[in-house]
């Protein structure tokens, strides 16, 4: 796997495709700055060197240029995360780029404009991805959150800089961290799999069954499973055209030798709502009018023991309607139980939009070993994909 220590970037030009799609409020101020923070370590230490560097990036879903998703917004931002001042092309490519590109000098960074404001970017075409490729010596991928997107910056470009190609540090990290759990993993390993619909962690689920040791299955997703079985699920949420699935993957762990932990109780409430009323229920005696919202204080007790005899360990989704305080508790304390097998030695990977969002939420970022940054792009990974912004740099 080729880093940035495989090469020297003493007066080269690093055109790195960065992830800066961070958020904006409504006078276009940056309000989390985290991917830019994440691309900092990268930049520094191409800087470090003597190099100088060109950034591409996307932001939002732009229909051709759209001011309000201009990268020019977060100007002063990178700047100031940077230490740098940040230059700036209001085209990726063409002359404006061109001579921007041409006259950076060792230690200087320039940003380019939205890949976006170019159809050209995510149709994935060879011509503009040249012009892109024009611009630097080496090319840089550190986007993981777009690594699963066969785009004009984040793959194809690839194939015109021959060896002089790497991962940035963020991207190696993720790539790191994932085979940590998928592949060189220390037993036990424990996947944590909850959130809303079995639909869209299927094939998660069957890809990670021949890795892991234990699956705790949790969130909307146990609804589907009690009810298959034969529970009473009262109004949970539940997906009946998936009770065939939830079965047969029961089926396949029992022949692949892999603990299926299903919540045993839960909190029930009466409408979903942090108002409602609530009691703990036996998860396959819920009342009509009512519904599973969280874990049961009995299911959370097993899922410690489980977490903590554990030594890998891979989370993906909320145990329960964490949005609402009175919903929170299972996924506060399961992050707690993973915190606490980390501090005891093992090693933990969250991943995927909302339990980093819960991770954040409850201050436990810095207690788990690796936070990824890439959603989609972890969630594919997970599935047992091969990523084309991956793929690029490995051929
Ligand atoms: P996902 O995007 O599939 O990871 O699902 C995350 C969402 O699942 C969160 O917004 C949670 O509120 C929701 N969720 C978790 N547990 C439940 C539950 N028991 N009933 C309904 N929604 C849930």
């Amino acid at each position: 796997m080729k880093t940035l220590n495989d090469f020297d970037f003493k007066n080269k030009k690093a055109l790195i495709r960065v992830d800066f799609n961070v958020p904006l409020d409504e006078n276009f101020s940056v309000t989390d700055a985290t991917r830019i923070e994440a691309a900092k370590p990268t930049i520094d230490a191409i800087l470090k060197q003597g190099g100088s560097v060109i950034l591409m990036s996307h932001l939002g879903r732009p229909k051709g240029v759209e001011e309000q998703y201009s990268l020019k917004h977060i100007l002063k931002t990178a700047s100031e995360i940077l230490g740098v001042p940040v230059q700036f092309a209001s085209d990726c490519i063409g002359k404006e780029a061109t001579d921007a590109a041409a006259n950076i000098k060792a230690g200087e960074v320039l940003l380019l404009e939205n890949l976006r404001f170019h159809k050209e970017e995510e149709a994935g075409d060879v011509a503009f991805a040249k012009e892109l490729a024009s611009l630097g010596d080496i090319y840089v991928n550190d986007a993981f959150g777009t690594a699963h997107r066969a785009h004009a910056s984040t793959t194809i470009i690839a194939q015109f800089f021959d060896e002089k190609k790497c991962f940035g540090l963020l991207l190696a990290k993720e790539i790191e961290s994932l085979n940590k759990v998928l592949k060189n993993s220390e037993k036990p390993v424990t996947a944590i799999l909850g959130g809303s619909k079995v639909s869209s962690k299927i094939t998660v689920i069957e890809n990670i069954l021949d890795k892991v040791d234990h699956m705790i299955i949790g969130g909307g997703m146990t609804f589907t499973f009690v009810k298959a079985l034969g529970g009473k699920i009262g109004d949970s949420i539940c997906e009946d055209d998936k009770q065939e699935l939830a079965l047969e993957i029961l089926k396949l762990a029992k022949e692949k030798g892999v603990e299926i932990h299903i919540p045993v109780d839960v909190v029930a409430a009466n409408a979903f709502s942090n108002d409602a009323e609530t009691k703990i229920v036996n998860v396959k005696e819920i009342p009509d009018g009512w519904q599973g919202l969280d874990a049961g204080p009995k299911s959370l007790e097993h899922f410690k023991k489980v977490v903590m005899e554990s030594k890998t360990i891979l989370w993906n989704g909320p145990l329960g309607v964490f949005e609402m305080p009175n919903f929170a508790n299972g996924t506060v304390e399961l992050g707690n139980f993973i915190a606490e097998a980390t501090a005891n030695g093992a090693f933990s990977l969250v991943g995927g939009g909302d339990s980093v969002a819960a991770v954040k939420q409850f201050g436990l970022e810095d207690k788990v070993s690796y936070v990824s940054t890439g959603g989609g792009a972890m969630l594919e990974m997970l599935e047992g994909k091969v990523l084309p912004g991956i793929a690029a740099i490995l051929e």
